[in-house]
C-alpha cells in the first residue's frame, strides 16, 4: 500500500513539474489528423479582434494563455471563403505557418515596446518552447524570439506547431500538438495546486481527448463565417 502511495505521489509531482514549472517544452505530442478548419480565437485566449487560426492548435492556445499572459497578435493569415480575408497581409514570410493558420505571434498582455519586465512571462514561454536556440521542442516547428531578425522581448514571439505540407491557405493534412487534459483547462485549476490527482490521469500525460483534441470555441464571433477546405490529398482526389 505504501508503495502505491508513493507512487502515486511521485506521479503527482511529475504531473506538476510537466505542467507548471517545465522550462522545455511539453511531456507528451500527439498527431491530429482531423480536419482542419480556420476558426475565430475564443475569448478565452486574448487576442487581436478577428484573428483566426486552425481549430486543432485552440487546445494547445487555451493551455498556453492560462499559464502565461499572452496577447495573439496575429493567427491565420490569408483569404476566407466569404471573400474577405483575416490576419495581417504582407507581414510574413513566402511559406510561412501562417498562411496555414498554425501560427500565432505574440505579445504581452500588458503591451510594452521596450523589453520590460511586462515581457518575462513571455520570455518565459519563448524558453520553454525553444529551450536551446533553433532547437524547438515538440510539437513545436519555428519559434522565432531572441536570436530571430524580426522577433524577440520587446518586438514579438511567434511559435509555430508542426503539420504535414501544405499549400499556402490551404489546411494542413495532420497537425502535431500536446495533449491538453479537460481539467487542466478547469477555471479552478491552478499548476502545481493541491487539486488530489483524478483517477487515472495522473501517470501520463498521453491521454486521448477524442479525435482531435479538439475543443470547440466556445463562441464563434460575430460575422466571419467558418469555413473547410479539404486539405491537400495525396491522391490529388
Ligand atoms: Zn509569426
Amino acid at each position: 500500500m505504501r508503495d502505491v502511495l508513493l507512487a502515486l505521489v511521485l506521479a503527482a509531482m511529475v504531473v506538476c513539474l510537466a505542467a507548471g514549472t517545465a522550462s522545455a517544452g511539453p511531456a507528451a505530442t500527439r498527431i491530429v489528423r482531423a480536419t482542419g478548419t480556420i476558426v475565430p480565437i475564443p475569448a478565452a485566449i486574448p487576442h487581436e479582434t478577428g484573428d483566426m487560426v486552425d481549430r486543432r492548435i485552440i487546445p494547445d492556445l487555451r493551455w498556453i494563455a492560462r499559464r502565461f499572459p499572452i496577447f495573439v497578435t496575429d493567427g491565420y493569415s490569408g483569404p476566407l471563403p466569404n471573400g474577405e480575408r483575416a490576419g495581417c497581409r504582407g507581414c510574413h514570410v513566402k511559406g510561412s505557418d501562417h498562411y496555414n493558420g498554425l501560427a500565432v505571434d505574440i505579445v504581452p498582455l500588458r503591451w510594452s515596446g521596450r523589453c520590460d519586465r511586462n515581457w518575462r512571462g513571455i520570455t518565459r514561454l519563448a524558453r520553454w518552447a525553444e529551450p536551446r536556440q533553433n532547437r524547438p521542442a515538440p510539437p513545436f516547428r519555428w519559434v522565432g524570439y531572441n536570436g530571430d531578425a524580426g522577433h524577440g522581448c520587446g518586438n514579438h514571439l511567434h511559435l509555430s506547431w508542426e503539420h504535414a505540407p501544405a499549400r499556402s491557405f490551404r489546411m494542413a493534412e495532420w497537425v502535431e500538438v500536446f495533449p491538453v487534459r479537460r481539467q487542466d483547462l478547469a477555471p479552478h485549476s491552478v499548476p502545481g495546486g493541491n487539486q488530489g490527482s483524478p483517477p487515472g490521469g495522473a501517470e501520463t500525460g498521453r491521454k486521448e481527448v477524442g479525435e482531435a483534441g479538439e475543443e470547440e470555441p466556445s463562441r464563434p464571433q460575430g460575422g466571419i463565417s467558418r469555413f473547410q477546405t479539404g486539405g491537400v490529398s495525396p491522391s490529388g482526389s
